[in-house]
């Protein structure tokens, strides 16, 4: 399995999981012991305010191996797990959601195809037990991305993924303020492989990523990744002024070649109307990248973890 000596980290991200968080940790340890593996959990609190918590520290009291880092208030998925990153001392490291639907029996098939000479190895799931207008969101959601990132990730990504310690190394060299992980582990490069996965549904409570979540996600994805959305605007603004160019002449040709004719009011109006849409428009789109630049000049930390329990190391 793992080579003698070396460690396996799983890294889960967990926010209001009081439902699901005990029979996790049974389910995992469970594959864990059977299996031999040399591990540790490292639970990232996003801020939970309902027994999450508590539960993992009755836990942790027993066994020194799951760790808990508390984040002061709620980061969010991505910021939670970077803090997992930076707190996780395996070889490996192991992406998991505690809801489950990635199953921990996955967890050695993980650890042997990363060992045949893999960077990162993506879980991707063999088929969506879901419902259709989820699976439709979800294909135009990572269809949009692509087309717009040119990220090339691979279809039906799962949570769970493995990679190893100069991967993650290079990951936490990332300082950006907003994360979009899927997009910045492609940028990380390196040799990446894929293992298709079962999936289960959601052990217990509810789905925190409602349609709001999924497009503040979307919209960072391809403004954190893309310069398509300048591009385009870029290219619009040229192909209108060549438009306009062009009908001119018309015009010109038609009234001094054709026939005599009145401009009259509706053609200032339509033109004028035009404009000011346009520029609100190309205004509107600047101050999307310049509310990003804003954002990064900050140089917020990441995170900001306020307690941790069976961990003495500060990164
Ligand atoms: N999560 C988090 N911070 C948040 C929202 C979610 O750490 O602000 C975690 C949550 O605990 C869960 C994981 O992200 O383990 C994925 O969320 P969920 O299962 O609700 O989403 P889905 O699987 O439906 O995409
Ligand atoms: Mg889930």
């Amino acid at each position: 399995m793992l080579p003698a000596g070396q460690k396996l980290s799983i890294i889960v991200a967990v926010y209001y999981e009081e439902d699901c968080i005990e029979q996790f940790i049974k389910e995992t340890t469970e594959v864990l012991h059977q299996n031999a593996i040399n591990y540790e959990i490292v639970f990232i609190d996003d801020g939970s305010q309902d027994r999450t918590v508590e539960l993992i520290k009755i836990a942790a009291a027993q066994n020194d191996r799951l760790k808990l880092v508390e984040l002061s208030y709620n980061h969010g998925k991505q910021g939670a797990l970077t803090a997992g990153f930076t707190y996780a001392s395996g070889d490996y490291l192991l992406m998991m959601d505690p809801d489950l639907q990635d199953p921990p029996v996955e967890i050695p098939r993980f650890i042997e195809e990363i060992q045949k000479g893999y960077d990162l190895v993506f879980g991707v799931r063999e088929e969506k037990k879901d419902k259709f207008s989820n699976v439709l969101m979800s294909n135009i959601f990572w269809g949009v991305l692509e087309r717009f990132t040119g990220l090339n990730l691979p279809k039906g990504l799962a949570v769970m993924r493995i990679f190893n310690r100069r991967f993650t190394d290079q990951f936490l060299k990332y300082n950006e303020a907003s994360r979009f992980i899927e997009g910045m582990f492609m940028h990380v490069g390196m040799k990446r492989g894929t293992l298709v996965i079962s999936q289960r549904e959601r052990f217990a409570g509810v789905s925190k990523f409602n349609f709001k979540r999924k497009m503040n996600l979307a919209f960072n994805a391809i403004f954190d990744f893309s310069e398509l959305p300048l591009k385009m605007a870029v290219r619009f603004g040229l192909g209108l002024v060549g438009f306009g160019i062009i009908a001119a002449l018309a015009l010109v040709f038609l009234r001094v070649f054709v026939t005599e004719f009145q401009l009259g009011w509706p053609s200032i109006m339509i033109t004028l109307i035009i404009g000011f849409g346009l520029q609100i428009f190309f205004v509107g789109l600047a101050s999307i990248y310049i509310g990003k630049i804003y954002k990064e000049a900050k140089h917020r930390p990441v995170f900001s973890a306020k307690e941790l329990t069976n961990l003495d190391w500060k990164p």
